[in-house]
């Protein structure tokens, strides 16, 4: 994706970094999507993007098998929210993604899922656009796909799900979302729900007070993709209950068609050793 630069813009400082005397580098941004954990879930462009950063600005559901995938001269800042120590506050991110590119680097901001998917990909875009920085979005796999290929329970399904709806479980202010429970209370659909451990009982009540059924079938996937990932079968009634014992990242779907959802000890999430790819430096 290219920018247009603003009128007016004064012009930018370049960096001159190695290389021949007199060459210049313009920086760009890539926002990539790393996925929901399993290194083989992330894409060949992902990997491309990776091996070609200066820098790499991620978030802590990115695991260090995957960044170690970038160059090792990278620089690697994490920018994963902490309880203790300070954390970056979104705008901090934002204006440190256009201040290493207008460095003339390679910057890959690295996101769980995908970037664009309750991601906060949007405004570290429009960041790059109001400065006139170049931004390049590389989707990835959403937790959603994810959680649903492994327990083998499909997303949409002829007869019982007609469409899905990713939600948040958390709204900007950390209350309740403001979501259209009426139409999500509709039989026949998939509702996913982010970042919805803590809410997990006011959204199973919403649901049920709009009219959808309790004992419509519902399913916690816990580290999807990754080698603890943990499923609970149970039902939309049943959600605050399930939602318990969590830990980790977890996914709350609901809808008639996770009735075909295994649970965690019959199928684990699938492997493949062959062909190995060759993950070059
Ligand atoms: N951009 C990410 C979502 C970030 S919001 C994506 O596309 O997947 C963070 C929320 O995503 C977590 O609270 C959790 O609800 C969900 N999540 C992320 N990774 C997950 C995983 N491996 N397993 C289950 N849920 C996950």
């Amino acid at each position: 994706m290219r920018n247009r630069k603003p009128k007016n813009e004064p012009a930018r400082r370049l960096v001159v970094l190695g290389g021949a005397r007199g060459e210049r580098r313009e920086g760009a941004v890539w926002l990539v999507g790393a996925g929901p954990g399993d290194p083989d879930l992330l894409t060949i462009k992902a990997l491309k993007a990776l091996q070609g950063a200066d820098v790499v600005v991620h978030d802590g559901l990115v695991s260090d098998e995957i960044l170690d995938l970038a160059p090792a001269a990278a620089r690697r800042i994490s920018v994963a929210k902490r309880k203790s120590r300070h954390s970056y506050a979104q705008v901090e991110i934002n204006r440190m993604l256009v201040a290493f590119a207008q460095e003339g680097l390679n910057v890959v901001r690295l996101k769980g899922g995908d970037p664009f998917i309750f991601g906060r990909g949007g405004e570290e875009l429009e960041a790059c656009r109001e400065a006139g920085v170049d931004c390049h979005v590389v989707p990835g796999v959403t937790a959603a796909l994810a959680a649903g290929a492994n327990a083998g329970a499909p997303l949409t399904h002829r007869g019982s799900a007609q469409a899905v709806t990713f939600v948040t479980g958390h709204a900007a202010s950390g209350s309740e979302p403001d979501l259209d429970w009426e139409s999500l209370a509709k039989a026949n659909q998939t509702v996913v729900i982010y970042m919805g451990v803590s809410t997990a009982a006011g959204i199973a009540g919403r649901l049920i007070g709009a009219g959808r059924a309790g004992s419509t079938p519902a399913l916690v996937v816990e580290n999807a993709s990754r080698a603890d990932e943990r499923r609970v079968l149970t039902t939309l009634a049943g959600l605050p209950a399930a939602t318990e014992q969590v830990a980790g990242p977890a996914l709350l779907i609901v809808g008639e068609a996770m009735a075909l959802a295994l649970p965690t000890e019959e199928a684990a999430p699938a492997v493949l050793t062959e062909p190995k790819l060759e993950l070059r430096r």
